[in-house]
């Protein structure tokens, strides 16, 4: 059978996480398509377009118009809702700030949003300055979650004071008199919310933010409690607000709906204590499919944006019919859905790790005894006696190590020992594969014998939800797609870190622990894209090796077809990252100069030795962080 774009996209799964967004072009090529309907942007051309710019790789692609889209799908999927269930109050969205904070990113989003009723959500003190300095229009909410000090608070009702629709969520029983006592000081009613701790629980990794453990949310005591401080303090008209969260990336729609039905029970309860409380605030959770398999997969999800406005609006309304309270405005704090698709990293191959299994493997005559009987060992292995020689071969390998401890064996006969070995579990494995069964010791020799391909990126930077949480990305090469790809291998980043290696990979039935790639030809580039990392991974990097930011790009696709790159910026180089942990590099490059010029006083080296020092370690300040070539 020939491989063509249609076994391609079935073996990388894009007609499934690609959610229309990403796809595979006649050429073999992954393109993006961020707005619906429109042209697609050829990954492989826009990197030689990003070089001409002097961009380097890795690099960081955004798609503003991604976000975009995806503002419209939420906003959209409540509004119909709305209309069809002819439910009597609005929906307003509000974006948490700390699931990307980068600024083109909040700013694109508050621009796609302000006439959508669009707020953000800030969970500290900075963050609030944040979303106090945009123009949300007249509707945005600003919701204040997060603990909170004094200088929080005040914050917050400075904003107020301003007329910006600011709501200050208790998360803990103790914040409600201090969110009292401050707005007294400052002498402005505050807008207040309080967090619930719900039974219901989220599902998938995320599940423990929710449920009677959580760390945040009050208990159904600790909020009778804070109705009546609310009371003693004349505030209780200023309870607006009832707020849960179910944890991040929910699964399952049954788990949303059981959530959202005791949140607006709840709701529903304190309006008839007489609160007058007029949104309900439902958290985030809306999920992103990263495996494209819609399930309850912890990467994947079993609804779509649309069922979830449905049932959120569909649960609240009948709560609220049945226990006869005017429904609430309905607000939801979606950052995963808004952002993930709109970012990608570009990664460039480097090559392979140690490659044993190749080369010409000749075994002199002279070859200790123990190496000639693993050559016959090799040379005659058939299918029918692979295990029995498997295991024969293992035998002699740790015999062979132990003739080396002892000083018997050369390191000429080691080597030759180590490749035959190699030549062995490979000729063993594939007899295996040809079985219908495979014992389970090949199962994990394939594991072991898997090639490991090397990728200018770091895990720890760009995905590190990768590495922490076994989260899945869609990661796929971006050119030669309509060419079958012969090896399987993982992708190694370039950290110093044996953890620094992506080893899960979305397949159609299952997670694969190998990526099918292709042979990487010399001379030739050879491009991955770690795909739908616009959200949380695009800001947890942790600098780890002082591996920094890499360059960015923002992508964009005119009406004509045209693809504009409307922003470039240089990632860090050595300079920065080095000032982000407090070193000095100049006064760093001045202490080698220093020594340099000492050395050539004391007639240790030259002074053409000396210049090529100093000249060399400045210029190992500048540059990229990452491998360059
Ligand atoms: N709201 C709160 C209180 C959160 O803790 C989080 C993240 O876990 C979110 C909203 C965003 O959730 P998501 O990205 O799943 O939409």
């Amino acid at each position: 059978m020939t491989f063509g774009i249609r076994e391609a996209r079935r073996l990388y799964g894009t007609d499934g996480w690609g959610n229309g967004y990403f796809d595979i072009n006649e050429q073999g090529r992954l393109v993006v398509t961020p707005t619906r309907g429109a042209a697609g942007i050829d990954l492989y051309e826009l990197v030689s377009r990003l070089r001409a710019k002097k961009l380097r790789l890795p690099m960081l692609v955004r798609f503003p118009q991604i976000l975009e889209n995806r503002v419209d799908e939420l906003t959209g999927s409540f509004r119909r809702a709305i209309k069809e269930f002819k439910y009597p109050a609005s929906y307003h969205g509000v974006f948490p700030i700390k699931v990307n904070q980068h600024r083109d990113v909040v700013e694109a989003l508050v621009r796609a949003g302000r006439r959508r009723h669009l707020g953000l959500e800030a969970g500290s003190k900075a963050e609030l300055a944040v979303a106090l300095a945009q123009d949300l229009g007249q509707d945005g909410l600003i919701i204040c979650n997060g603990y909170k000090d004094e200088a929080y608070i005040r914050l917050a009702l400075r904003g107020t004071a301003l007329g910006r629709r600011v709501v200050m969520i208790a998360e803990k029983p103790m914040e409600i008199p201090l969110i009292c006592e401050v707005s007294k000081k400052v002498g402005v009613t505050p807008h207040i919310g309080i967090r619930i701790r719900l039974r219901a629980r989220g599902s998938g990794k995320w599940e423990k933010s929710s449920g009677s453990a959580a760390k945040f949310g009050l208990t159904t005591q600790e909020l009778l409690d804070a109705v009546e401080e609310l009371k003693r303090h004349d505030l209780l008209d200023a309870f607006e607000l009832l707020h849960f969260h179910a944890g991040s990336q929910i699964t399952e729609i049954k788990r949303i709906k059981t959530a959202v039905k005791e949140g607006a029970r709840v709701y529903a309860k304190l309006r008839a204590l007489g609160c007058r409380l007029t949104h309900l605030d439902v958290g985030g959770g809306l999920g992103v499919d990263y495996d494209g398999s819609n399930t309850s997969y912890e990467a994947s999800m079993n609804y779509s944006v649309v069922e979830y406005a449905n049932d959120v609006v569909y649960s609240v309304q009948e709560i609220c019919e049945a226990e006869n309270v005017p429904c609430p405005i309905l607000v939801s704090e979606s950052g995963r859905a808004l952002t993930a698709y709109h970012a990608l990293l570009l990664c460039d191959v480097r090559g392979r790790t140690s490659d044993l299994g190749n080369g010409e493997l000749i075994v002199p005559a002279d070859a200790h005894d123990s190496l000639l009987s693993l050559h016959e060992i090799y040379t005659g292995m058939t299918r029918k006696n692979h295990r029995e020689y498997f295991h024969d071969a293992e035998d002699k390998r740790e015999e062979l190590e132990r003739l080396f401890d002892l000083g018997y064996l050369s390191l000429r006969d080691r080597a030759l020992a180590e490749r035959l070995h190699m030549r062995i579990q490979m000729e063993a494995l594939r007899h295996a594969r040809a079985d219908r069964f495979v014992p389970d010791e090949f199962e994990a020799l394939e594991k072991r014998l898997i090639t490991k391909y090397i990728a200018n990126f770091s895990v720890f930077q760009s995905i590190p939800d990768s590495w922490a949480l076994d989260q899945l990305f869609p990661v796929m090469p971006v050119h030669r797609l309509n060419e079958e790809p012969t090896v399987q291998a993982t992708l190694c980043d370039v950290t110093c870190d044996s953890d620094g290696e992506v080893d899960r990979f979305v397949d159609s039935r299952d997670v694969s622990s190998s990526l099918p790639v292709h042979e990487i030809v010399d001379g030739e580039p050879y491009i991955v894209a770690i795909t739908m990392i616009g959200a949380y991974q695009d800001v947890l990097g942790d600098y780890h090796n002082l591996f920094g930011r890499a360059d960015e790009a923002h992508v964009r696709v005119a009406s004509n077809g045209a693809v504009k790159i409307s922003h470039t910026l240089k990632g860090d180089e050595p300079t920065d990252v080095l000032r982000l942990f407090d070193y000095d590099p100049d006064a760093m490059a001045k202490g080698v100069e220093t020594e340099a010029l000492a050395a050539v006083k004391a007639g240790r080296i030259k002074k053409s030795a000396a210049q090529a020092i100093i000249r060399d370690y400045r210029a190992s300040l500048k540059g990229s962080t990452y491998l360059s070539f």
